[in-house]
Formats: C-alpha cells, sequence, structure tokens
C-alpha cells in the first residue's frame, strides 16, 4: 500500500510512519517542521524514517495548494492519513490564524488531493476537544457536537463537515479519528506529561490547571498508531447508524464515518502526576491553577463502535505508558 501521511515529523505521524514501513507499505511523508515546537525533536523523529528505502520524505505545508497537487499527482498515494495540523488548545487562543491555515486551508487540499487522485481512503485527525464542556459522559460519536470552546475544536469539527460533505458528493471515503489526549515516547513539548517531567527533574514547579480537578481519557501513543491502521485497512466499515450529521436518505450511506479512539477509562490530573512522581522517583511542586478558557474539565471517550464495528479498544495503563516516556525522556535527554 502507498500511504500519504501528512504530519510525519510529528509525535503520533512519526510513529505511524515506522509502523507502516515495518509491515511494507510505502510511505510519502509531509511535513513542514514548523517550529510550532522544538524543531530538533522532530527531525530526530524524522531521522527514525527517513532512510528507510519505502520512505519518501517531503517538505511542504499543507496549505500550499499547487505543492500540494502535484505531491498527489506525482505519488498518487492508494490512501491518506492526514496528521498535520495546527495542534494545541491554549495557541489557538494567541494564534488563530495558524489554525485556519492548516486546519482549514490546509485539509481543503487533502480533501482535493483525495478526489482528484482516486484514493480509496482519508483517515484524519480530529480530537476529543469537539465535545466541549457541557456533554454528557462517556463522549459518544452519536452526540450532536456543536459546541467547540476554542478555534482548535472549531477547526477540528469543521474538517468532519467537510469530510461529510466530499464523502456525500464525491463518494470519497473518510474516516474521522477524535483523539483523547495522547502520551507516550516522543511526545510533544507543548504537552502536560513532557512539560511535568521537565520541570520535576529541574526542581521546579508544575503548572496544574483547573486545580488538579480534570479528568482525562490518556491514551498511549501505540494503542492510537495501532488504531489508526485498523481503520486505515477498513475503509467500508458499516455506517448505518450515523446520527451526528442527521443524515437524510441521501447522506445515510455516504462512506463517512467518525471514531472515538480513547483509552475508555479517564484517569484524574492528580492520580496521572503521582504515577509520574513514582516513575521519576521525585516529587512535584505543584502550582494550582484556575481552569484555562477554552479546556474541558472532563473528558471520557464511548469507544463502542470501533469495539463493535472493528473489534479494537486500546488496553494501555498509565503506569505502564508513563514508565515508557519517562525511559525514553531519559534517554533522549543523555539523563
Ligand atoms: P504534532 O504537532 O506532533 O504533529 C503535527 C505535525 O504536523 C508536526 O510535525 C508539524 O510540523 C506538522 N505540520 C503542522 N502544520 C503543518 C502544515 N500546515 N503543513 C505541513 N505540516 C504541518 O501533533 P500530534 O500530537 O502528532 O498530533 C497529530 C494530529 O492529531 C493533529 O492533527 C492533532 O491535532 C491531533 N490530535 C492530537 C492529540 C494529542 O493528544 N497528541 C489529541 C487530539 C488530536
Amino acid at each position: 500500500m502507498k500511504v500519504l501521511i501528512t504530519g510525519a515529523a510529528g509525535f503520533i505521524g512519526s510513529a505511524l510512519s515506522l509502523k507502516l514501513l515495518a509491515r511494507g507499505d510505502t510511505v510519502i511523508g509531509v511535513d513542514n517542521l514548523n517550529d510550532y515546537y522544538d524543531v530538533e525533536l522532530k527531525k530526530a523523529r524524522l531521522a527514525r524514517t527517513q532512510d528507510h528505502p519505502n520512505f519518501v520524505d517531503l517538505r511542504l505545508d499543507l496549505a500550499d495548494r499547487e505543492g500540494m497537487e502535484r505531491a498527489f499527482a506525482e505519488h498518487k498515494p492508494n490512501r491518506v492519513v492526514n496528521l498535520a495540523a495546527q495542534a494545541g488548545v491554549r495557541y489557538s487562543l494567541i494564534n488563530p490564524h495558524a489554525y485556519v491555515e492548516s486546519n482549514l486551508m490546509g485539509f481543503m487540499n487533502i480533501l482535493e488531493g483525495c478526489r482528484h487522485n482516486d484514493v480509496e481512503h482519508l483517515v484524519y485527525a480530529s480530537s476529543s476537544s469537539v465535545y466541549g464542556a457541557n456533554t454528557t459522559m462517556p463522549f459518544s460519536v452519536h452526540d450532536n457536537v456543536d459546541h467547540p470552546l476554542s478555534m482548535y475544536a472549531a477547526t477540528k469539527k469543521s474538517n468532519e463537515l467537510m469530510a461529510h460533505t466530499y464523502s456525500h458528493l464525491y463518494r470519497l471515503p473518510t474516516t474521522g479519528l477524535r483523539f483523547f489526549t495522547v502520551y507516550g515516547p516522543w511526545g510533544r513539548p507543548d504537552m502536560a506529561l513532557f512539560l511535568f517531567t521537565k520541570n520535576i527533574l529541574a526542581g521546579k514547579p508544575i503548572d496544574v490547571f483547573n486545580y488538579g480537578k480534570h479528568r482525562r481519557d490518556f491514551t498511549y501513543v501505540d494503542d492510537i498508531v495501532d488504531g489508526v491502521i485498523k481503520v486505515l485497512d477498513n475503509p467500508s466499515a458499516p455506517n448505518p447508524e450515523w446520527s451526528g450529521a442527521k443524515p437524510d436518505s441521501a447522506t445515510s450511506n455516504a462512506p463517512f464515518q467518525i471514531y472515538n479512539i480513547g483509552n475508555n477509562e479517564p484517569v484524574e490530573l492528580m492520580r496521572y502526576i503521582e504515577v509520574l512522581q513514582d516513575c521519576l522517583g521525585k516529587k512535584a511542586e505543584l502550582n494550582l491553577l484556575p481552569l484555562q478558557p477554552g479546556d474541558v474539565p472532563d473528558t471520557y471517550a464511548d469507544v463502542t463502535d470501533l469495539v463493535k464495528n472493528l473489534d479494537y479498544k486500546p488496553n494501555t495503563r498509565v503506569e505502564d505508558g508513563i514508565a515508557n516516556f519517562v525511559a525514553w525522556y531519559k534517554e533522549y535527554h543523555g539523563l
């Protein structure tokens, strides 16, 4: 299979690229290596795949319409996984334009590339943030979600709507995956686990928002990657009951699907920090702060559809996942 992966130097994209290469697929890896966070970390992730004979390394911005058209036409991928995005809820309050450029203009170019090059399946990253704050627990893909709390969440929800249109109009098979707080080795420096680890090791206080009362459905990166592959391989998973898009008879048969990928076991933030302290053998100094604008207090994934349609459910315990992260962090930083 020839798979175009965007965000190939990213946390999830690099792990996915490695796994697809290992099973014999060709990977066309697109990334603009932007400086939202440490570019050296992105280069180090990319270095794990760059020399593989079946890896094509493209330095390209999703929003570059002609560049993306060329990439699709030249490499003719069978399937596409769109992971490149401007990520981060809090940064979307500071630089909203970056979200429109990468997540909307960029996604438009992905949809067009798929449409004009007979791509068999587009899998794209959505996010648990689309659920907003006032949703019943656990979050179900059959709930109507139309109250995003940040531009990040709004662009992710927009991706789902745009994908629905392309599935409906052009019969493009699309699957949106609502990831729930992904963590693990090679993780992002702007996310809690990385920031906490860095500060605890340096003897600095850690910022704990919502006074530590958050619950998050932390999901281990390998579970996410396995789920993406399972979904990627099954473009025609049935979708007779989709209700989130209010289907009429014309849309209900569109090859369109949305799944939650989450651990289905929310963990309190203070518990997450305790496990990290145990793994590091060091106590954290807590700087307790209120809930931040744009943040949601709790996340909890209902994964019934993923289990039912694809017999798949993430299952790594946070104790194991955090231990793996700490081992990687120390090795990467030569500690
Ligand atoms: P990441 O930031 O590590 O990876 C994204 C990669 O895309 C980066 O390497 C970046 O350089 C690249 N990129 C960004 N904008 C680009 C553009 N316009 N053109 C080309 N490349 C671009 O993020 P991640 O944690 O690997 O997340 C992957 C996807 O999953 C994102 O869409 C993110 O929104 C989504 N997601 C992640 C989480 C999580 O907890 N990590 C949770 C929910 C959703």
